[in-house]
């Protein structure tokens, strides 16, 4: 049997779609392989967003050519944002990559494994809409299932709608199906994904939105949970809180990306809402589900970002207390407004500086968050075993790890928290029969 290694970096969308190659490549008769020097086939899922990530995909590609000088039988194929570049410099560029496919385009990957690999040219082509796939991925105890790719939304930084191209929902019905058949396999939950999942919907017949899609899956038997990210603090819906306050399935977490604190920052980010509307969302957030954990994303060092600004963002932050904050460096992406109309003017020490004093103000916000679990029992999610624990988690996206008897993957259980810190909980099984 052939063996192929998948190597993924990115966002929840490339780990859906790593999903969907992966199941794509062992119906092709592929087997997975864990050592990227020990497959037959490499294929790389890339992202751009930031620089880090390009840098890493560049490397890894140059680590790839070396490789395939000394096993030429090595086939490396490339998918992901990176692809959304000029196809011939490409190919130029990178002469070790026998397939370049598009970010969704399982068609030319299968297309291309069909065919005799070794004779198979070069070559990247248009994306399939999205409503069209039919390769279902791999059923784990947790299935990422793309609803709307692309985003029209135009963050002066951001690279996703040049790389991912305008908004395209997928049908209701395609989704529903593929769920079906996930859950009928074996997945418990369903994490629902979008670059912005709340405007989800807008360009079907009918318009249906988010809430109508979860109200829609809520019923399927067998299907424990329902998650969805990333939504957009400009689009989020009183609707779509009543709806996650409602259904039972929908679990008490979401990822609300602020970005900065500041109201003229986010304007020159064109984020579209000041700091008092996200505020009064997270307000109503929190009383129609008072035991939601809410995520959040800051970009430190945005261009003209001064002293003063970054410490409104901070203050917010200690305001609004977050489960989870990712904060990143502002790094600008060549194509974007920001690269190009503004200067990189906040030096790298100081964003490493602003970064930190985030990472420092969060470590102690989510410590006492996450001692409020202690000595209390949730359901968790088995989600797999590593170094002599089991791990999951719970409805609010808490990683715990815990021991116990008997357990197996994507089991609910429900465990006692013993020991808590800011980055996990610790605990034992009290119930083990899958709930
Ligand atoms: S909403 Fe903004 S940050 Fe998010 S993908 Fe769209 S353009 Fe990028």
């Amino acid at each position: 049997m052939p063996r192929y290694h998948l190597w993924t970096i990115g966002c929840q969308m490339n780990k859906a779609e790593s999903q969907r190659v992966a199941g794509l490549l062992s119906s092709a008769g592929y087997d997975q392989e864990s050592r990227l020097d020990a497959a037959d086939l490499v294929v790389l899922n890339t992202c751009v967003v930031r620089k880090s990530a390009e840098d890493r995909v560049i490397g890894t590609l140059g680590l790839l050519a070396g490789m395939k000088r000394k096993r030429p039988h090595l086939r490396i194929a490339v998918t992901g944002c990176f692809t959304a570049q000029d196809l011939k410099s490409l190919q130029r560029r990178f002469p070790q990559v026998d397939l370049f496919f598009g970010s969704g385009q399982y068609d030319t990957l299968s297309t291309w494994l069909e065919e005799a690999p070794e004779h198979a040219e070069p070559g990247c082509h248009p994306c399939l809409p999205p409503g069209t796939l039919e390769v279902v991925a791999q059923s784990t105890a947790s299935s990422f299932v793309p609803i709307i790719q692309g985003c029209n939304n135009f963050c002066t930084y951001c690279i996703v709608p040049y790389t991912r191209g305008r908004e395209i929902s997928r049908p209701p019905e395609y989704i529903e199906e593929e769920i079906r058949r996930l859950v009928s396999g074996g997945t418990r939950e369903i994490v629902l994904l979008g670059q912005n999942v709340d405007s989800y919907g807008h360009d079907l017949p009918g318009k249906p939105d988010l809430a109508d899609l979860l109200a829609r899956l809520q019923p399927i038997e067998g299907l424990s949970r329902l998650r969805f990210l990333t939504n957009h603090p400009k689009d989020m819906s009183n609707k779509l809180i009543q709806s996650m306050a409602s259904l039972d399935k929908v679990c008490e977490h979401l990822d609300l990306a602020l970005q900065s604190g500041d109201n003229d920052i986010l304007r020159a980010m064109a984020r579209g809402y000041t700091v008092d509307h996200f505020r009064r969302l997270v307000g109503d957030i929190r009383t129609a589900i008072p035991d939601i954990a809410i995520s959040t994303d800051i970009i430190v060092g945005f261009p003209g970002e001064t002293d003063d600004q970054f410490e409104n963002t901070l203050s917010t932050l200690e305001e609004m207390r977050f489960d989870t904050v990712h904060v990143a460096a502002y790094s600008p992406r060549s194509g974007t407004v920001a690269a190009s109309r503004y200067q990189d003017s906040v030096s790298g020490q100081t964003k490493l500086e602003r970064l930190h004093r985030i990472e420092e103000l969060q470590e102690t916000i989510a410590t006492e968050i996450n001692a409020r679990y202690l000595q209390r029992e949730f359901e968790i999610l088995v989600q797999g075993y590593k170094r002599g624990k089991w791990f999951g988690r719970t409805r609010t996206h808490k990683l715990v790890f815990f021991s116990g008897e008997d357990i197996q993957e994507g089991a609910l259980i429900r465990v006692g928290i013993s020991r808590t810190s800011p980055w996990a909980l610790q605990g034992e099984v009290v119930y083990n029969s899958t709930i």
